[in-house]
């Protein structure tokens, strides 16, 4: 049989129709992610799987896929879900969509920031609530976004340097951990996390998820935070421990936080929804068309090199 290329979840219709331009049998999964058998099944005898992070790739699916499997291309740029090791040991190229998506997450982080500081959703409910209402000098006040209000970045990477260039524009000052990947810049202080975590109004997150990050903000990590701070996650969900943070958010040890990533994804833990002081969204970071557009295009073109025997345009492994 000849072997596939396995798309499990539906790309864009630009991105679809570059998969099907490699010239090999296409089998494609819905909108939504398969269950865990339909995706064994599909993977069998492919030579290219075109993911995304909803999709589990591990030692199984590897197998399961089979010894022709030469390349699994996640249309992200987080790469949490593969186990790279085992695709590595089985002579499977691993690649992401780093840089196509900095604009549109970094973006999303400053909505974050501000809607959390400023109390948007407050507003919002009370709005909605159809109660009568007087602009007042004590009414809803938040954290000046823009008065020297110091962001504390965690992860100086690509998305994390994006959100730097876009907090500069409000004045923030800006200080980060240390990044080997990134030159430092003049107007960022470095700082090592539990100072970083002390000096800073608002923390946001940009490192990726690894056995090192996994609960890096944990209960100790949260009481180092100013009660005023804020936590913003557009990282993964899995780099905060939420019942340290659910009770953080009680307590008052930190103010408020917004979150587009969560640790057991989908699932939303009903006491963040509880909370009066989160602003959520469902791992909106990258969600602009042209940007997935791009994520899209780059997750088949990496298939596409591999397949054709090139080097892919952005391997991990
Ligand atoms: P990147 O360029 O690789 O940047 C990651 C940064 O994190 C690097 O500077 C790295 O430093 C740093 N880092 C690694 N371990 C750390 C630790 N223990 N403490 C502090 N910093 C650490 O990655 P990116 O493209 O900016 O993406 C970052 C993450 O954002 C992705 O991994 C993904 O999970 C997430 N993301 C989410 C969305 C969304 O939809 N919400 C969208 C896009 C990306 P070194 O250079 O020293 O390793």
């Amino acid at each position: 049989m000849e072997p596939h290329v396995y798309v499990p979840r539906l790309l864009t219709d630009a991105a679809m129709r570059e998969v099907r331009k490699i010239g090999l049998p296409v089998v494609v999964g819905g909108e939504d992610p398969p269950e865990r058998a339909a995706l064994l099944r599909d993977a069998a005898g492919a030579a290219a799987v075109v993911c995304t992070l909803t999709e589990r790739i591990d030692a199984e699916f590897l197998d399961a896929a089979g010894p022709q499997l030469k390349v699994v291309a996640n249309t992200a740029v987080g790469y949490d879900n593969i186990d790279v090791a085992a695709a590595t040991e089985r002579g499977v190229r691993v690649t992401n969509t780093p840089g196509v998506l900095d604009g549109a997450t970094a973006d999303l982080t400053m909505g974050l920031i501000l809607a959390t500081a400023r109390r948007v959703l407050d507003g919002d409910r009370l709005l909605r609530e159809r109660k009568p209402w007087v602009w007042g000098p004590r009414m809803l006040l938040g954290l000046d976004v823009s008065a020297g209000t110091t962001l504390g970045i965690v992860g100086y990477g690509r998305i994390g340097r994006a959100v730097a260039k876009r907090a500069r524009a409000f004045d923030m000052k800006i200080v980060a951990t240390p990044s080997r990947s990134a030159p430092p810049d003049d107007d960022v202080e470095f700082l090592e996390l539990p100072e970083l975590l002390e000096r800073s109004d608002v923390v946001t997150l940009h490192c990726p998820l690894t056995e090192r990050t996994r609960h890096l903000i944990d209960a100790a990590a949260l009481r180092r935070m100013k009660p005023t701070a804020i936590l913003i996650n557009t990282a993964r969900g899995g780099i905060v421990d939420e019942d340290a943070l659910v009770e953080a958010l009680r307590s008052g040890t930190i103010a408020a936080a917004g979150l587009d990533v969560f640790e057991d994804e989908p699932r939303v833990d009903p006491r963040l929804l509880e909370l009066p002081n989160t602003v959520l969204t469902p791992h909106l970071g990258s969600a602009g068309v042209a940007t997935r557009e791009r994520m899209c295009r780059l997750s088949v073109a990496n298939a596409a090199a591999v397949l054709a025997g090139e080097e892919p345009p952005t391997p991990v492994n």
